[in-house]
């Protein structure tokens, strides 16, 4: 089965283009354009029949069809053949059963998903290989420009750096100078990317960025690109392969601008519509108090996100001021019943050590969906028995400075409540003896 995927209009023009085409936006209206599938093909097979498909490939080495994101390439990608596609074997990350971290809230059913067990350490790879396949079939057939370019916060930037790389494209990455991890920042440049630290934030990077793709001299990869969003919106559905195709009651996730909430509820748009599922978790929006303008639009009950200036937090890849998808996010709260809540700089750097503790090993954004959780189940909004799926969306690894940082008590504005710095001793077996006996 070979359907037909397009770009169209999201508030709803009349008009569609191929995928290939480089557009961003309606030409018509300026708004934001969606991926749209051939539903009538695709619902030629039952809901138990793509359940079966997707089962029968999950994690093997067929290519492309192991990888999490090409396994449902006909929901996805369906137009690129599978010789131009680039990927890793992105998606496929574990999902556990928090017990412990779980237990330390009263939650008994508490899953965590962890997509920064991925190629580049982020849940950026699930979009990406989408979008540099596209790209690819895109110059096969006459697309030029110089380069596919991003504005990041770090984790997109290493994603299509590496995709690139694996692809032999030029890749041009504009970052805000000083406010990425060292761990972020080494990844485009060991990929060979052109990295421009820029002195200004993200959504000043985005600006150039933008211009750079409406002059035509880049391929814009933000997730602007509607592209990236078929990609991401796979770890929904694999969140619910996982549970054996059983329905999360929660579903919380760490958002800055807003392109993988709405690609959330794009896949249970898809698997509801096909017969895989009967209804919709509630999903949890979860910002950074620094950066949060949805959650002021919707504690406002307002029907716009107005843009902000958004102020450092720990969690960088969610300091995003003006969220290029918060259209779809909001119709994404809408639909699935959603919440938004966010985290303080304090509440985020406690729930990571909490969590740590328990064997995680979270990375700030993610601790800004466990600050939400631990809010909501405190609550009552969240109870006890319900089972609620966090997704962790970058691996710790990347975020040693916040972890060292926060273990000497060096960040700012916020109280280490649990740190637990190296002791240094003489190479003195008595005082090593005096040591394990003080703690334990
Ligand atoms: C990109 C990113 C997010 C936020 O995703 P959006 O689609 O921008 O809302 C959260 N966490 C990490 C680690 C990210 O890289
Ligand atoms: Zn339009």
């Amino acid at each position: 089965m070979s359907p037909n995927a397009t770009l169209r209009c999201f508030s709803g023009c009349d008009e569609s283009f191929p995928v290939t085409r480089a557009v961003y936006r309606c030409p018509r209206c300026g708004g934001l354009l969606e991926v749209a599938h051939d539903m009538d093909a695709l619902a030629r097979l039952s809901g138990d029949e793509w359940r079966q498909l997707f089962d029968s490939r999950y994690m093997k080495t067929q290519w492309p069809y192991g990888s999490g994101v090409w396994g449902k390439k006909e929901w996805v990608m369906p137009v690129v053949p599978d010789e131009l596609i680039v990927s890793m074997y992105e998606g496929g990350t574990n999902l556990f059963w928090a017990e412990r971290y779980g237990k330390t809230l009263g939650l008994s059913d508490l899953w965590v998903k962890l997509c920064g067990n991925s190629h580049s350490g982020s849940f950026k790879d699930l979009g990406m290989t989408v979008l540099v396949s596209v790209v690819r079939l895109a110059m096969q057939q006459g697309l030029q420009v110089k380069a596919v370019a991003c504005a990041s916060t770090g984790d997109t930037s290493a994603a299509l750096a590496a995709y690139g790389a694996a692809a032999e494209l030029p890749v041009v990455v504009l970052l805000p100078r000083g406010k990425i991890s060292t761990g972020q920042l080494v990844q485009p440049i060991a990929h060979g990317a052109l990295v421009l630290g820029l002195d200004t934030d993200f959504d000043g990077c985005m600006a150039i960025v933008k211009r750079l793709a409406e002059e035509g001299i880049v391929y814009l990869a933000n997730s602007m690109n509607a592209l990236r969003l078929e990609g991401q919106k796979t770890v929904g559905i694999e969140i619910v392969q996982q549970l054996d195709w059983q329905v999360p009651d929660w579903i919380i996730l760490p958002s800055g601008n807003l392109g993988n909430a709405s690609a959330i509820h794009a896949g249970f748009e898809m698997m509801k519509a096909l017969g895989l599922i009967d209804r919709f978790p509630r999903l949890v929006m979860a910002q950074a108090e620094q950066a949060n303008p949805l959650y002021r639009a919707w504690s406002a009950g307002e029907r716009e996100v107005t843009p902000m200036q958004a102020q450092p937090t720990q969690a960088t890849a969610i300091q995003i001021g003006n969220p290029v998808s918060a259209p779809r996010a909001l119709r994404a709260l809408h639909a699935m019943n959603g919440i938004v809540e966010q985290a303080s700089e304090q509440e985020l750097a406690d729930a990571a050590a909490r969590a740590d503790r328990t064997g995680m090993y979270t990375c700030p954004h993610t601790a800004v969906a466990l600050a939400a959780l631990e809010k909501l189940v405190a609550r009552g909004t969240i109870a006890p028995g319900e089972r609620v799926v966090c997704v962790s969306t970058a691996n710790g690894l990347k975020f040693t400075e916040f972890k060292t940082r926060y273990h000497d008590g060096q960040i700012p504005g916020v109280v280490s409540h649990a740190k637990n710095p190296p002791l240094t001793l003489p190479p003195d077996f008595g005082q090593v003896v005096d040591a394990i006996n003080a703690r334990f």
